[in-house]
């Protein structure tokens, strides 16, 4: 459950997003499109150092991976095959009093965020009502916050269906939804999160957002905007197997857009409505064609944590491989282990296909939620192709000697919840003192400087001194070919830095008149150069800078 401090650290996190441009609302002068979010110009650049840092991983620092770019509009009969077409839905219900759409399986959990419901919780401790304390709060507070609860427009009656049902009251949940059910018997209600009026029972919900290809718009011109990347993988599995000198097991990766039509978008940009994926479908042999090749199919029994990729890996090793590659990775950028969790699907979640799901969990404010998803998924998505579109997915190992359809290991993370992961592991304030030793509460982004949107911030000392700028703009030319810098002469030094400080900036350099040569030779030439997280200053050579920094942001 939220804490009043979680919930405050993260309207902070919102706030300072807007605030140094990192998010926007998408088209805010409109009054902003819910489930829409904008990168602000130090977001963009967050989020094109992330993407680089995944691509790179991925592509050009192993033999084993290539790329791909697809398009975010296929044809219709992909979405056929992958089932998304029939069955990825959400549970939906619709409010009977207020009218909104929310989503059947998130009620509760955002019944554990709303005021109202924490007073009738409070009100009925281990489920034991108190009803005169209930009949208090539903004539009086109540009455102003949920007007169509069933409590508050006929307290006397729901309070003796409550008596009357108290077979059914065995949980503080099953009061709540006594107390939101007008009727005496049948089915209890689920209360509306904004309204307190009674939910109408799930129904399912296609997430997937329509459209038409060419002027005629019917029926047979639907297509659909992709829900994830991933299928366009499968779909051009032979094209890329054919023109790139791969081999099983290979990988295919790809970032982009994908697009959800969420029933409850919510949490700043953890669900939007549209997003970024980055996804691998990192092809291997079947089981069968392992054994068959090496006399035996290596286990986590023997390797429990696999890092070197070996020949007679089967699926699971190859999953646990992945799983501990995403962790590596995820530390490569600054996400601590401690704030993340792995969670295994236990088998009556996994998707009919699925033999194994792991989910990187991220400790948001909000709570812990997915950040990446990594499934072994047999043959599943290939052989759904095959079918449809009746061309073969064969593969044919000439190592082996042996024709089949490759099993899938696919580690899928969401772009816009990793932003927002990093932005909440970088969020900290703290108390410091000012120059004149007063204390004040310094913000800062302590983010990794590999993906620091701004990696160093430049500041000529006085700004009416040329020969101070004339230095502080030799050195922005030096370094911007390689990094994002920052020029900034407005204002004291002290300010400035608390500017970087909460754009995530983690080096700052200052040309003094030491670097001009005015305190004697031996300084000249030099700069201080300043530690975001520890805030000490150091003074170096002009002609070491570049290396310094690019050795931390590499
Ligand atoms: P959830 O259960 O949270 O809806 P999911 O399990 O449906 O997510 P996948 O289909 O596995 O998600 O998608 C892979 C990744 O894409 C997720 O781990 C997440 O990072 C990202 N993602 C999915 N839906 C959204 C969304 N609506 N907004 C932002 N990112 C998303």
């Amino acid at each position: 459950m939220s804490t009043q401090a979680s919930v405050t650290r993260m309207e902070k996190i919102v706030s300072l997003c807007k605030r140094r441009g990192l998010i926007f609302q998408s088209s805010e002068i409109y009054g902003g499109l819910n489930g829409f979010w904008d990168y602000g110009p130090l977001g963009a650049e967050l989020k094109r150092n992330v993407k680089e840092l995944w691509w790179k991983s991925m592509t050009r620092l192993r033999d084993d991976i290539v790329g791909l770019e697809a398009t975010i509009i296929m044809h219709p009969q992909i979405w056929k095959a992958s089932g998304h077409v029939d069955t990825f839905s959400d549970p939906m219900s619709t409010c009977r009093a207020c009218k909104k759409l929310v989503r059947s399986d998130q009620v509760w959990e955002m019944l554990e965020t709303v005021s109202w419901a924490e007073s009738l919780r409070n009100l009925c401790p281990e489920g034991k009502p108190d009803v005169d304390g209930l009949l208090k709060w539903a004539k009086g507070k109540g009455a102003k916050v949920v007007p169509n609860l069933a409590l508050i427009k006929d307290p006397e009656a729901v309070l003796a269906n409550l008596a009357a049902r108290s077979s059914e009251a065995s949980s503080t949940q099953s009061v709540l939804q006594i107390l939101c059910t007008s009727a005496s018997e049948g089915p209890l209600s689920t209360p509306c999160p904004h309204c307190g009026g009674e939910l109408t029972e799930p129904r399912p919900f296609n997430l997937m957002f329509k459209t038409y290809v060419g002027p005629a718009a019917t029926e047979d011109d639907i297509a659909y905007l992709r829900p994830e990347t991933a299928q366009a993988i499968f779909v051009q599995f032979k094209n890329v197997l054919e023109t790139s000198r791969v081999k099983v097991p290979f990988g295919i990766c790809q970032i982009g857009k994908a697009f959800r039509n969420e029933v409850t978008p919510r949490n700043f940009t953890f669900r939007s409505r549209e997003f970024e994926q980055m996804e691998l479908e990192f092809f291997i042999k079947p089981d069968e064609v392992v054994s068959a090749q090496h006399g035996k199919v290596a286990s986590l029994e023997n390797d429990p944590s696999p890092s070197e990729p070996k020949g007679d890996w089967g699926w699971e090793v190859w999953h646990k491989y992945w799983v501990e590659e995403r962790f590596r990775w995820y530390a490569s950028i600054g996400l601590k282990r401690s704030s993340l969790e792995e969670y295994w699907q236990k088998p009556e979640e996994l998707a009919h296909y699925a033999r194994a799901t792991v989910d990187i969990l991220y400790k948001f404010p909000f709570g812990t939620q997915e950040l990446e998803g990594i499934a072994a998924r047999g043959n599943f998505d290939l052989s759904q192709h095959q079918q449809f579109s009746g061309k073969s997915m064969e593969y044919f190992d000439q190592e082996a000697n042996s024709k089949y359809v490759p099993h899938v290991i696919e580690p899928s993370a969401g772009v816009d919840r990793l932003i927002l992961a990093l932005i909440c592991e970088a969020f900290e304030e703290e108390e410091v003192a000012d120059d004149k030793g007063q204390k004040e509460v310094r913000t800062v982004l302590r983010f990794s400087p590999r993906v620091a949107p701004i990696k160093v911030g430049i500041f000529p000392l006085l700004k009416n001194k040329p020969e101070l700028v004339k230095k502080a703009l030799e050195i922005r030319d030096l370094l911007r070919p390689h990094m994002n810098v920052f020029y900034d002469d407005g204002g004291a030094i002290g300010r400035r830095y608390r500017r970087q400080d909460e754009a995530g900036t983690p080096f700052c350099v200052t040309i003094d008149f030491d670097t001009i040569g005015e305190n004697g030779p031996e300084k000249q030439d030099t700069v201080t150069l300043r530690h975001r997280d520890s805030m000490t200053q150091e003074r170096i050579r002009i002609c070491d800078l570049l290396q310094i920094i690019q050795s931390q942001i590499l």
